[in-house]
């Protein structure tokens, strides 16, 4: 029996990845390119790191390190190395990334065509959470909602690393996240 919700997704997937290769032209960014900036835009400072890109898109490690590598070449990331731990490389995106993914993610004919997509986002985001559990994958959870944040005067703490947070990074993902403990 086929299942409708599946082909549905596999097709505008593959439609908008189509989409994205055609309205980025001569750049050379793929759909893959665009999806590491993505997250690394949303990434918190634990997570941005050439380890979590991969994790998160599910590549093998010298797929990424490729991708990443044209990234840098083409201008749209920077590493840096890590203030307190020198083995840490963290990526940064360029202002050319921000504006890359600003036209080109999502592409200009989601925009165009897609109309009000909040209850789609809702529904989808219960599909991914069943799907990341049932397959064992990290969640990369935005950090307010993860069973480790805590408040410490006032102000946002993580009870897993044992830092306070800026108060910026607490809607960014993390590689870290875990959901809460369902109330006893
Ligand atoms: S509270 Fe959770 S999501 Fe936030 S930094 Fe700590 S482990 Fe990551």
């Amino acid at each position: 029996m086929t299942d409708r919700a599946y082909e549905l997704l596999e097709r505008v997937a593959s439609l908008l990845r189509a989409e994205q290769r055609r309205e980025s032209g001569a750049t050379g960014l793929e759909p893959v390119h665009l999806q590491a900036l993505t997250y690394l835009a949303l990434a918190n400072r634990y997570s941005d790191t050439p380890q979590s890109v991969g994790e998160y898109l599910g590549l093998t490690k010298g797929n990424m390190s490729q991708r990443l590598l044209w990234l840098e070449r083409h201008g749209y990331l920077k590493r840096s190395r890590d203030e307190s731990d020198g083995r840490v490389v963290h990526l940064r995106l360029t202002d050319r990334a921000r504006d890359a993914l600003a036209s080109l993610s999502p592409p200009r004919l989601w925009r165009e065509a897609a109309g009000d997509t909040v209850r789609l986002g809702e529904e989808l985001d219960g599909l991914l959470g069943r799907l990341l559990a049932r397959g064992g994958y990290r969640a990369f959870g935005q950090c307010r909602t993860c069973r480790h944040h805590e408040r410490v005067n006032g102000s946002p703490y993580c009870a897993l690393i044992q830092v306070s947070l800026d108060p910026e990074q607490v809607d960014r993902l993390c590689r870290e996240h875990e959901e809460p403990l369902p109330a006893a």
